[in-house]
C-alpha cells in the first residue's frame, strides 16, 4: 500500500455504463443526503467502538453490538457463527440477512477484531483497554487496523440500504467476521455453514481503510489484490557438542545460516520476475550458551504469492533446499530437517474479479467523481477475505478506503516521512470524511449489483 498510486483515467472505455451519469449522480446525491442524516451517530458509534476494542477470538461485546444494531434495522440476525479448529474457541461471527424480493444475493463483510497494540495517538477517544492475550501476557488493545471504521461503515450501509429498499431487489447478507488478524475467522464462518445455513452469495464485497489514500477517495486493484500467506516451520536438527570441538558435531547453526541465505534464491532464481513472491525468515532460535553447539535450530517463515502454483513450487523448493543443505553438511538421514507447512496459518490470495471490479468502480466513479477512484498496485500483505470466494466460484472484491488527511499525506509524500501505517500505535483515521465515503461507496456498490433494471426504472420514474 506504500507503493505509488496510479490515477486511472481511461476507466470506462468501451464499457456500457449501467446507468446514465445524470441518473447515477442523482442517486449519489440521494445517498449523500441519507448519509448526512446519520453521520453524527456514525461518528459516535465509531468512537465508541474505537474506545472498546477486543482481541481476535474475543469479540464478544463487539459482535453483540453489531447484532443488536442490525436487528433494530430489521435484519434477521444470527450470532455466534464460526467454528474454529480448536473447539474451545468461540466463533463470534454475526450474520444479518435482509430479503427484498428476487434478485442477486450480495455479501458485505466487516471484520470485528482489534490488535494487541497499546494506543499512543493521544486522541480523546483513544483506547485505554488492557487485557491478557491468549498466552497470558498483559497487552494493550487497539483498533490499529481500522476495523472499527469497517464496522461503522457496514452499519451505515445497512441503514442506508433499508431506507433505499425500493431501489434494489435481492438478498443482502451482512456479516461481522471475527479473528481476521489471526487469519481464521473467515474460514471458521464458512466451516460453520455460512453458505449452507444462509443464502449463498452471488458476489462478496469488503472495504479496508488505507493510510496511503486521502479520506474521500477509494482505491482498487483488479485481479490479484493481496497475496496468499503461508506459515512454514523448520527444525534443523544437528548433532550437538562442545563449542571447541566442532569436528565432533554437526552444527545446526551453520546449516541454518546457509539455509536462510539459500532460501533467498527461490524468489530471485527459481521463478519468473513477473510473478511476485516473498520468502521471509521471521524467526530463528537455537542454542543456549557461547560454548555449546546445540542439537537443533528452529526457523519460522512466511511465504507470500499470488498464484497457487507458485505457492506450491516455493513450498517444494523450501523443503528441497533445506534438506539438501543438511545432507551436504553430513547430517545423517535420521536427523534430516523437519519442514512443516502450517495447515491453519494459511490464507489464499485475495482476487478481485476483474468484471465485478470494473462494474463497481464505474458506478463509484459516477457517485464519487472519477478523481476520487484510483487504481493502486496490488500488495503482498494478506487478508482472509479471499476465502469467501471459494477459489474463484464466487466473484469477490475488496477495495481500499482512504482514511487520512489530504494535507498530511501530501506533506508525507514530499518529505518522505511516512504517515503512521496500519497496525501502528499512532494510526488515526479521520473519522467523519472516511465514514461518509465508506458508507456511500459500499451503498453504491451494492445498489450497482442489486438495483435491477425494474427498480432503476421505477426510481428514475418516480423523480420525473
Ligand atoms: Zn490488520
Ligand atoms: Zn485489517
Amino acid at each position: 500500500m506504500r507503493a505509488r498510486i496510479v490515477v486511472l483515467t481511461l476507466v470506462a472505455c468501451g464499457l456500457a455504463p449501467s446507468l446514465l451519469p445524470a441518473q447515477q449522480t442523482g442517486l449519489g446525491n440521494h445517498v449523500d443526503g441519507l448519509v448526512n442524516r446519520q453521520i453524527d451517530s456514525l461518528v459516535a458509534t465509531y468512537k465508541n467502538l474505537h474506545s472498546n476494542p477486543e482481541l481476535s477470538g474475543h469479540e464478544e461485546k463487539t459482535s453483540a453490538f453489531v447484532a443488536n444494531q442490525l436487528q433494530s434495522l430489521g435484519y434477521s440476525v444470527t450470532e455466534r457463527v464460526g467454528k474454529y479448529s480448536r473447539p474451545e474457541w468461540v466463533g463470534y461471527g454475526v450474520v444479518g440477512v435482509l430479503k427484498n424480493g428476487s434478485g442477486p444475493t450480495v455479501l458485505v463483510r466487516t471484520e470485528l477484531d482489534a490488535l494487541p497494540v497499546e494506543e499512543k495517538t493521544g486522541l480523546p477517544y483513544a483506547s485505554k483497554v488492557r487485557t491478557k492475550d491468549d498466552s497470558g501476557q498483559d497487552v494493550g488493545v487497539m483498533h490499529a487496523c481500522g476495523h472499527d471504521v469497517h464496522i461503522t461503515s457496514l452499519l451505515g450501509t445497512a441503514k442506508t440500504l433499508v431506507e433505499l429498499k425500493d431501489r434494489w431487489h435481492g438478498t443482502l447478507l451482512l456479516i461481522g467476521q471475527p479473528a481476521e488478524e489471526a487469519i481464521g475467522g473467515a474460514k471458521a464462518m464458512l466451516d460453520d455453514g455460512l453458505y449452507t445455513r444462509f443464502p449463498r452469495p452471488d458476489y462478496a464485497l469488503a472495504l479496508h481503510d488505507s493510510n496511503d489514500l486521502e479520506a474521500g477517495k477509494v482505491g482498487y486493484s483488479s485481479g490479484y489484490a493481496l497475496a496468499s500467506s503461508t506459515s512454514v516451520d523448520i527444525i534443523i536438527r544437528g548433532i550437538g557438542g562442545h563449542g571447541s570441538r566442532p569436528e565432533s558435531t554437526k552444527d545446526p547453526i551453520v546449516v541454518a545460516a546457509q539455509v536462510i541465505l539459500a532460501l533467498q534464491t527461490i524468489v530471485s532464481r527459481e521463478k519468473p520476475a513477473q510473478d511476485p513472491a516473498v520468502v521471509t525468515v521471521g524467526s530463528i532460535h537455537g542454542g543456549t550458551k557461547h560454548n555449546i553447539i546445540p542439537d537443533e535450530v528452529r526457523l519460522q517463515l512466511t511465504v507470500r504469492a499470488y498464484q497457487e502454483e507458485t505457492r506450491q513450487k516455493i513450498l517444494a523448493s523450501i523443503d528441497r533446499i533445506t534438506k539438501g543443505i543438511a545432507a551436504a553438511a553430513g547430517i545423517p538421514e535420521d536427523r534430516a530437517p523437519i519442514v512443516k507447512v502450517s495447515a491453519t496459518e494459511y490464507t489464499p490470495a485475495t482476487y478481485n474479479n476483474p468484471e465485478l471490479t470494473r462494474r463497481v468502480m464505474d458506478s463509484l466513479e459516477k457517485a464519487l467523481g472519477a478523481a476520487n477512484v484510483v487504481e493502486v498496485p496490488p500488495i503482498m500483505a494478506s487478508e482472509d477475505f479471499g476465502n469467501f470466494g471459494l477459489s474463484g466460484q464466487i466473484p469477490t472484491l475488496i477495495f481500499w478506503l482512504g482514511a487520512v488527511d489530504a494535507a498530511a499525506l501530501a506533506k508525507s509524500k514530499q518529505t518522505g516521512v511516512p504517515l503512521p501505517s496500519l497496525h501502528s500505535s499512532l494510526f488515526a483515521p479521520l473519522p467523519e470524511p472516511t465514514l461518509r465515503t465508506g458508507v456511500k461507496a459500499m451503498t453504491v456498490a451494492v445498489l450497482e449489483l442489486m438495483g435491477g433494471k425494474a427498480s432503476r426504472q421505477s426510481a428514475v420514474g418516480s423523480r420525473q
